[in-house]
């Protein structure tokens, strides 16, 4: 899964949004969120993102992120 991390907050673009192919991001609180359970990998988010803030959770120690993404989209 790809995972939304910190440089999002408070980030106006929603590119990220639009690209989706299977809607899986969602509104937190000061942040957008990916849903680890819905995202398929795809990839296309990442370079959309102005603020860098999307990552490939196989990138190490996003651990953090990765349970933050998962827990504020699973409130829907
Ligand atoms: Fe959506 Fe693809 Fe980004 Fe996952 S990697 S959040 S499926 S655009």
């Amino acid at each position: 899964t790809y995972v939304v991390t910190d440089a999002c907050i408070k980030c106006k673009y929603m590119d990220c949004v639009e690209v989706c192919p299977v809607d899986c991001f969602y509104e937190g609180e000061n942040m957008l969120v990916i849903n680890p359970n819905e995202c398929i990998d795809c990839g296309v988010c990442e370079p959309e993102c102005p603020a860098e803030a999307i990552l490939p959770d196989t990138e190490g120690g996003l651990e953090k992120w990765l349970e933050l993404n998962s827990t504020m989209s699973a409130n829907w």
